[in-house]
């Protein structure tokens, strides 16, 4: 088959205003960047205020190969195969990160023939959001040395500095550097360090933010830094709550395009999934559902990750109520998990299949928990034979699990008939009656170990000094209420990318804790997670050329 560029350069767009009047968006409310990308412009929000709300349907996957398994071809392929049947749905995603482009994944476009297009705008600049949360981000970092360097009248204590700097690149001879060397002009001197853009607390308030003036109350929350009496120190201690929010005023705007079918789609926030929640933002779901009758959107990573926050952060921030959750399993990941090692994923192997099955009904165990309706679907791949295909098929049917296999990457829309019409009928006959997984009131301790139990299946948890000096802290700052945000490792359901399946009797633990204010929630570092990631060996950057037309190559 092509590749993924290649088809997406064959695909004929729509005009972005007419994939915006298909869902009777006028031309008045778009703001066009070039002819295939629009951004909303906020006269929309008045006109579709009394509009009903579409239902929501959130795609998860299970543990991950890491090549990625597929949850965002699905998501597409699901919506252009509604579209197929007649429906009136939008898909919302997340905008990709150039780190990973760069690096090991690659985009974050879909595959084959489900992508949304213009794929090489969407994978590289689009319309600059990312852009704007490093400018808005830096200029907290610049202010803040300019604050030291001025005299520092807050009293900052510049060993007790949170606030690091950031760049949409995967650099890791930036994670830990020294700033202000050079002479007492030049700076003072401190330890610092550079996290991924999509990490920033900024993209998390973007993508939690209800509207500008939420954005603003949010970003003048953010910790920077404590005091030498230990006091936090805030975005609105150093005046620039006011500077941020410009620098993202357009950013907060949601970003429309289309999938290969003219499906509309609606791209906007990017955080990730482990510090941050990793799901698209509150304003372009909230938007979509105005909008059309079904939504379908995606959170990061495994389930354990993504689904888990998009549900107790993102829906409990926001109010959203998730319709009907989409599992997307692969036979690679299964195998994977049952112990196959990269290079072998290939070849048909019913007993590893058997072993790593566990993996999956974990994930299905853990969504129930939400009484949310699911839907299973084996994201199909050319290598995979029959006797594999049906041995999932019949594990799910006597789980009493709704069950599809999707070939959308291969058929685009056709190939997800089977899954939309699993999917419409889930809608239709089944009801979500969404619940939360702990409380608000519980203790932060409760909460980690809530979903370390629950979700991770661990036996307990295990808090470095630095984390238990850090919940205490928290309950000073009466941010006990907030929800957790846990980074972990996306390949396991424990803390350790080697335990793979469905692990039992682990110890999660945690490393350090910090409060993100303005987002509204305790990020729990587990294990060895970075914040910023490396590249590897060869990383995509090397493929990624042009021709002599200007057309770009190699970029997936
Ligand atoms: P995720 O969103 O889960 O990280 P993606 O949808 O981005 O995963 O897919 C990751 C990569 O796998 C993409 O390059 C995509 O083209 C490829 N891919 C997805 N599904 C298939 C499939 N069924 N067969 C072959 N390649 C696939
Ligand atoms: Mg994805």
């Amino acid at each position: 088959m092509k590749n993924d560029i290649t088809i997406a350069q064959e695909a004929k767009l729509n005009l972005i205003e007419e994939v915006a009047k298909s869902i009777g968006v006028d031309y008045d409310d778009l703001e066009l960047y070039g002819k295939y990308k629009a951004k909303f412009a906020d006269s929309i929000w008045d006109k579709v205020g009394d509009n009903k709300n579409g239902k929501l349907v959130l795609v998860t996957a299970i543990n991950p190969t890491p090549a990625g398994e597929g949850k965002t071809t699905t998501t597409v392929g699901l919506g252009q195969a509604l579209g197929k049947l007649g429906q009136k749905a939008i898909i919302a995603l997340r905008e990709p990160s150039l780190g990973p482009c760069m690096g090991i994944k690659g985009g974050a476009a879909g595959g084959g023939y489900a992508q949304v297009v213009p794929m090489e705008d969407i994978n590289l600049h689009f319309t600059g959001d990312i852009h704007a949360v490093t400018s808005a981000h830096n200029l907290v970092s610049a202010i803040l040395d300019n604050h030291l360097q001025q005299g520092n009248l807050l009293e900052i204590d510049t060993r007790q500095i949170v606030w690091k700097r950031v760049m949409d690149m995967n650099d890791r001879a930036l994670r830990n550097i020294v700033i202000g060397l050079g002479g007492k002009m030049q700076g003072v001197p401190r330890e610092d360090g550079f996290i991924i853009t999509v990490a920033s607390e900024i993209m998390a308030i973007l993508c939690l933010a209800e509207d500008i003036n939420d954005l603003r109350e949010r970003l003048s929350k953010i910790i920077i830094a404590y005091n030498f009496k230990g006091q936090p120190v805030t975005v609105n201690d150093l005046n620039i709550t006011g500077a941020l929010s410009v620098l993202l005023k357009d950013a907060i705007k949601p970003n429309l395009v289309q999938t290969l079918e003219h499906t509309p789609a609606i791209m906007h926030g990017g955080p990730f999934a482990n510090i941050a929640h990793g799901c698209n933002s509150v304003r372009a779901t909230k938007l979509a559902l105005k909008l059309s009758d079904i939504v379908v959107t995606e959170a990061g990573f495994g389930a354990d990750l993504g689904a888990e926050k998009f549900l107790d952060i993102k829906c409990r921030q926001s109010k959203l109520k998730p319709d009907a959750i989409v599992l997307v399993a692969t036979i690679r990941a299964l195998k994977y998990n049952g112990g196959v090692n990269k290079a072998s994923l290939s070849e048909e192997n019913l007993n590893a299949l058997k072993t790593g099955i566990v993996n999956l009904e974990k994930h299905i165990e853990n969504m129930q928990k939400y009484q949310v309706p699911i839907v299973v679907t084996l994201n199909h791949f050319v290598s995979d034979t029959d006797k594999e295909v049906n041995f999932v098929k019949e594990y799910c049917e006597t789980l009493g699990c709704e069950f599809a296999l999707s070939n959308v990457w291969e058929k685009g829309g056709e190939g997800g008939i089977e899954l939309a019409n699993k999917v419409l009928y889930t809608l239709q006959n089944k009801e979500s009656h969404f619940k939360l997984l702990y409380e608000d009131s519980a203790t932060i301790k409760e909460k980690v170990e809530t979903v370390a139990r629950e979700i991770y299946g661990a036996k307990d948890v295990i808090y470095s000094a630095s984390a238990e000096k850090t919940i205490k802290q928290i309950k000073e700052l009466g941010m006990e209420h907030l929800p957790i945000c846990i980074a972990k490792t996306q390949y396991s359901l424990s803390d350790n990318k080697d335990l793979l399946g469905r692990p039992k009797d682990f110890t999660i633990n945690v490393r350090e804790m910090y409060v993100s204010a303005g987002a509204g929630f305790v990020v729990v570092v587990t294990g060895d997670v970075m914040i910023m990631p490396g590249l590897p060996k060869r990383p995509a950057a090397e493929n990624i050329d042009m021709d002599q037309s200007g057309k770009i190559i190699g970029l997936s």
